[in-house]
């Protein structure tokens, strides 16, 4: 096993299968087509929608892009989730957040059909993920997490994880996920009494937790395997960084992943990849083309 897992090679892994099932897809006279909701012009938000932009059109996908002023109310967005849910052009939805103050991102997230829940916003995407049913989607970066383990061949069988992070869209999915491969799996968070303890009693280490480098060599055991989904700037020096203080883990640990082209390179190609299951999906259904 590679001692640096990069996401690259796995995002252009995922994408290029999701380029040839899009492919398949075209033969039918279906273009798998993702639709944005975005509120307000947040910079994050617009960097982020050029970049899935460019790559569904890499895969062979449409975009539409639907967008609200910053002082929409729900009732707005309400209404611009249920006209791309009745389009039967639209494929899977996914609603930019954080949303704008004061709205209650929850139940928006909830008027997502499922069937279109590519980002996996809902409860019915992630009762599919603690049920193990193909009922909606999981949230992308667990995903990615998963697929990184398995390009890279991860045994998960009987292998203790400790996933540091608990919340709904990256440790408590992923926790779920690593358990449905038979791994015996922690969960750690912000009140775990001596988490380092936890972090070395593992095989494998994933921090998702947002804590700049907090994951130094306190927390590893040579040999083991770490997945940083960090994503955050050190105070020091102002540059990006992970959980994982990786000058300092990677010389103990077998196999690490990178901050910069790591899981979060992995996430869009994943978000990709569920545009075209969702449109395979919909149209295994026989009312879809009514
Ligand atoms: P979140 O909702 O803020 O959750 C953070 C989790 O970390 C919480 O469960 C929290 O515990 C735990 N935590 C915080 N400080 C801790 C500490 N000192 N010790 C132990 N646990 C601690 O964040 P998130 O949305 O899950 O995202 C986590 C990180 O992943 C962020 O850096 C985010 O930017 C990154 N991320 C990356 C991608 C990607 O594609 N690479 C995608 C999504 C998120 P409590 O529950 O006890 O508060």
């Amino acid at each position: 096993m590679e001692h640096i897992m990069s996401g690259l090679p796995v995002a252009a892994a995922l994408l290029q299968k999701a380029s040839e099932e899009a492919a398949k897809l075209k033969e039918k006279g279906i273009t798998p087509k993702l639709a944005l909701l975005r509120v307000g012009e947040s910079p994050e938000d617009l960097r982020y929608e050029r970049n899935l932009i460019k790559k569904a059109a890499q895969i062979g996908a449409e975009t539409e892009v639907h967008v609200l002023p910053e002082n929409a109310s729900e009732d707005d967005m309400r209404a611009a989730i249920w006209q791309m849910d009745e389009d039967h052009g639209v494929h899977g939805i996914m609603v930019f957040r954080p949303l704008p103050a004061g709205i209650n991102e929850e139940a928006i997230c909830q008027e997502i059909n499922p069937e279109k829940d590519v980002d996996g916003a809902t409860e019915s995407s992630l009762a599919g993920v603690f049920m193990q049913h193909e009922r909606g989607f999981a949230p992308c970066t667990a995903r990615a997490v998963m697929e990184m383990l398995d390009y890279y061949g991860v045994e998960l069988s009987g292998k203790k994880v400790t996933v540091i992070g608990r919340s709904l869209v990256v440790g408590r999915p992923l926790a779920c996920m690593l358990l449905a491969k038979n791994a015996t799996v922690t969960i750690a968070h912000s009140k775990t009494a001596d988490l380092a303890a936890e972090a070395r009693s593992a095989d494998i280490l994933i921090s998702a937790t947002g804590m700049p480098k907090m994951v130094d060599q306190s927390y590893i055991r040579e040999g083991q395997i770490v997945v940083d989904v960090g994503v955050a700037f050190d105070p020091q020096s102002g540059k990006l960084c992970g959980d994982v203080d990786f000058e300092e883990v990677e010389a103990l640990a077998s196999s690490i992943t990178p901050v910069k082209g790591g899981v979060g390179a992995v996430t869009t190609a994943v978000l990709m990849t569920q545009v075209v299951e969702a449109a395979i999906r919909l149209n295994r259904k026989p009312s879809w083309t009514d």
